[in-house]
C-alpha cells in the first residue's frame, strides 16, 4: 500500500508538471502565432557547424508589439568576436534581456538584422538556432524528478555517463556525491531542496551537456555564501570556455572576466570598455560599478 501511494504522489507530481510544461508551451505557441515574423523560413540556411560563432548586431532598432511607442532598442550596433566574453552592464530597463530575447529570435525585429557565423538569424532554422545557443537563466528550474533527469534537460539523448561528466565540469559532482542517493535523488516540491549555489551548478550543468557554441548567462542577482560563489564561478568559468558569451551581469568578478564590457541605458550603448577603462570614465559604469558591486570610483 505504502510504495504504491508514494509511487502514484511522484507520478502526480510528475504529471503536475507536465501539464504546468505544457501549459507554458500552449502560452508561448499562442505569443508565437501572434508573430507572424516568428516562423522557420521555407528553405532555411544552415548556421555554420563549428565551435565559434561570432555574432553581429547591426543597426537595430527594436520595440515589443505591446508598447509600440517605446523603443527597447535604439540603433543597437556589436560585433562579438568567436569566443569573446561579453559583459552587458546597465540600469533596469536598459535593454539587456532584450538582446537576449532578439537573439533567440522570440520577436521579429523592426529594423537591423542579427547575424550568427555570418548567417542571419531571421532565415535560419529556428529549432537550429536555439540548438545553437545555451541558456543559463537567473533562475533554475528544478523539476520533480531525479537529480540525473533534471541535469539531462540540457540535452535529452545524453547517457549517464555524459550527465556525470558534465555535472563533474560543472563542480556539483560534489554535493551530488553526497545526497541520499546520489544522481538517483528525488529534487522538487516532495523532493530535496537544493540551496540556491546547488540550483545553480544544476543549471551549469545542463548548459555543459548541451555544448553550444553560443551562451547567455543571466546571472543571478542573489548573493551566494563565500564557497558557493567559488563554486558557481569556478563552474562558470569551465562553461564559458571557448564560447562566445553574453552575460548580464551583477558580479564583479564577471566584469573583470569579461573581454569588454558594453554599458547600455535607455536601449543604446553608451560606452565599451575594460573595468578599469570604464571606471576611469566616471560616467554611468563606474555609478552602477558603486552601486553594483560596491567599487569605488
Ligand atoms: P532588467 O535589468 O530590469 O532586467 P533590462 O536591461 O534587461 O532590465 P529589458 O528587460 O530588456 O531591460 O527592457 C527594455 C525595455 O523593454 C524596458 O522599458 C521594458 O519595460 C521593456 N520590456 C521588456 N520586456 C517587455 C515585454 N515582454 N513587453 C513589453 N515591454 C517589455
Amino acid at each position: 500500500g505504502v510504495m504504491v501511494a508514494t509511487n502514484s504522489a511522484a507520478l502526480s507530481e510528475v504529471w503536475g508538471d507536465i501539464q504546468r510544461a505544457a501549459g507554458a508551451m500552449e502560452r508561448i505557441l499562442e505569443l508565437l502565432k501572434f508573430q507572424p515574423g516568428i516562423m522557420s523560413p521555407k528553405n532555411p540556411h544552415s548556421l555554420p557547424a563549428f565551435t565559434h560563432d561570432s555574432i553581429h548586431f547591426q543597426n537595430i532598432f527594436f520595440n515589443y508589439p505591446s508598447r509600440p511607442e517605446q523603443q527597447a532598442l535604439h540603433d543597437f550596433n556589436l560585433t562579438i568576436a568567436p569566443g569573446e566574453t561579453i559583459a552587458l552592464v546597465g540600469p533596469s530597463g536598459a535593454g539587456k534581456s532584450t538582446v537576449f530575447q532578439l537573439l533567440l529570435r522570440f520577436y521579429a525585429i523592426q529594423q537591423g538584422s542579427i547575424t550568427l557565423g555570418g548567417v542571419d538569424i531571421a532565415q535560419a532554422d529556428i529549432k537550429q538556432l536555439r540548438q545553437h545557443i545555451a541558456i543559463v537563466p537567473q533562475e533554475t528550474s528544478i523539476f520533480a524528478t531525479s537529480v540525473m533527469e533534471n541535469i539531462r534537460f540540457g540535452k535529452i539523448a545524453a547517457t549517464d555517463a555524459e550527465i556525470k561528466t558534465a555535472a563533474k565540469a560543472a563542480a556539483a559532482d560534489e554535493f551530488i556525491q553526497r545526497l541520499p542517493e546520489r544522481y538517483d535523488t528525488f529534487l522538487g516540491e516532495r523532493g530535496l531542496r537544493l540551496s540556491v549555489g546547488q540550483r545553480q551548478r544544476i543549471s551549469i550543468a545542463r548548459a555543459i551537456l548541451k555544448n553550444a557554441p553560443v551562451l547567455l548567462l543571466d546571472e543571478a542577482t542573489s548573493s551566494l555564501d563565500a564557497e558557493s560563489e567559488k563554486l558557481v564561478q569556478d563552474a562558470l568559468q569551465h562553461l564559458m570556455q571557448n564560447r562566445t558569451t553574453l552575460v548580464i551581469a551583477h558580479r564583479l568578478a564577471t566584469v573583470l572576466k569579461a573581454d569588454r564590457i558594453v554599458v547600455m541605458n535607455h536601449g543604446k550603448i553608451v560606452a565599451i570598455g575594460s573595468h578599469q577603462q570604464l571606471l576611469e570614465q566616471k560616467g554611468l559604469y563606474a555609478r552602477l560599478a558603486a552601486l553594483q558591486f560596491g567599487e569605488m570610483s
